[in-house]
């Protein structure tokens, strides 16, 4: 049966879905439904996969599982996935003893990337390691040092300088500690429990004290990767937005905060973009960088590799190192490129009801390289984490809201500002 309809009815009609066509395409809001799917449970099982693995150290078995793990999460949800190979050192540590000759045997730990030795010297008190703090009796000397305030290599460095032979750093609380010096210093360098550095001071304080230390560990070139996961644009003569995180770990844990937390909030944020049903003209790029801890290895191979994809069709890269513990989510880059995706990002996180503040980033993760080439660039980090580069940065010390929080900021982020180019 056809209806006949008085013609002023088609043309009202006609004209009420024309506006609501004009203003669904020309207004359209922006689409927070991007961030309500995000969701941080689905993260926090991806930094449990991750931990379970065991610490992921550059160029080692367990970094080349959790590669695999990443890069099978990527494909299930239709990114296309290359693995990066790349020249890595890996280190091992076989062992430290600690020793006062005729007295009490301690119980050192390795500090990572402390070189082999074999020392039988006097040991010094070196109060914090400050370069203030050696006295000239160092020289030939085994260093003790107070940890706190200063990094571990710089603490180690500073004994070498004042010519240390070894140093030795006893814990600020205690217990012992597990921990990195983040790259090979030039003498060996092993952490002992407040409990040992309490002793040997008393000891010191007494006579001069003569102990043996021998630490021994080994480097062999290995090869680590970095796990890319594209979602291509519906326009490829647009650019490219990258979001990036490390999946290795120190060797003295497991990682969960540094970095399993923002490799999982990557992941989930590739899930959530790839079932949209608006598919961006501009590519993203999910990177999972490998041997950040040793350097920044996988983000550097990454730029050397891909310079020219970079620098012509680099929109914006967005670094997620330490997202989810710790009270204060920082927001910032170098600021050697340009600011804008960082100005981008901070309101947005305000858009969205999210407390941030400020922060001058160092060059001390995957962000740098990109920065390097002037792509704008912001780097996400949650603050402080007292337990990082230890045993201890642990699945149970991951916030889950906070994860979901900023994993939620990270994917709108990448939307709004793939939306906004061109
Ligand atoms: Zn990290």
């Amino acid at each position: 049966m056809r209806l006949r309809y008085p013609i002023i009815t088609v043309l009202i009609v006609a004209c009420v879905i024309t506006a609501i066509v004009l203003n669904v395409v020309l207004f359209r809001p922006r689409d927070t439904t991007i961030q309500a799917l995000f969701q941080g449970t689905n993260a926090y099982a991806h930094i449990e996969a991750l931990t379970n693995i065991g610490p992921r150290v550059a160029g080692g078995s367990n970094e080349k599982a959790a590669a695999e793990y990443i890069r099978n999460q990527m494909e299930s949800f239709g990114l296309t996935v290359e693995i990066q190979e790349f020249p890595a050192t890996y280190f091992d540590d076989l062992g430290s003893t600690l020793e006062v000759v005729g007295g009490a045997t301690l119980s050192p730990n390795t500090l990572h990337y402390s070189p082999s030795g074999n020392v039988t010297a006097d040991i010094v008190e070196c109060g914090l390691g400050y370069p203030t703090d050696f006295a000239p009796e160092v020289a030939g000397s085994i260093a003790l040092i107070r940890r706190g305030e200063l990094y571990l290599w710089q603490k180690t460095q500073n004994a070498a300088a004042a010519g240390a032979l070894a140093a030795v750093i006893y814990n600020n609380e205690p217990g012992n500690f597990l921990a990195t010096l983040t790259f090979t210093t030039s003498i060996s360098a092993v952490s002992i429990s407040l409990e040992d550095g309490t002793l040997l001071l008393d000891l010191i304080e007494a006579a001069p004290v003569t102990v043996h230390l021998s630490v021994e560990t080994m480097t062999s070139e290995s090869t680590s990767q970095n796990v890319i996961g594209t979602l291509e644009g519906t326009d490829l003569t647009q650019g490219i937005i990258y979001l990036g995180a490390h999946y290795d770990s120190v060797s003295v844990g497991t990682g969960a905060n540094d970095d399993a937390s923002g490799v999982s909030a990557m992941l989930e944020a590739a899930r959530v973009l790839s079932t949209q049903l608006n598919r961006t003209k501009v590519t993203l790029k999910f990177i999972a960088f490998g041997a950040e801890e040793i350097g920044l290895d996988g983000s550097e191979y990454y730029i050397t590799e891909k310079v020219a994809e970079v620098q012509d069709r680099g929109l914006g890269m967005i670094n997620l190192d330490m997202i989810a513990v710790g009270e204060t989510l920082l927001i910032g880059n170098i600021g050697s490129a340009s600011s804008s995706l960082v100005d981008y990002t901070r309101s947005l996180a305000t858009t969205m009801g999210i407390s941030w503040q400020s922060f001058t980033a160092e060059a001390r993760s995957d962000h740098a390289p990109f920065e390097a080439e002037s792509v704008p660039s912001v780097f996400l980090h949650q603050w402080p984490d007292p337990w990082t580069h230890t045993s201890e940065d642990t699945l149970d010390k991951i916030s889950i809201t906070t994860l979901e929080t900023n994993g939620e900021l990270a994917t709108a982020t990448m939307y709004d500002w793939a939306l906004t180019h061109p």
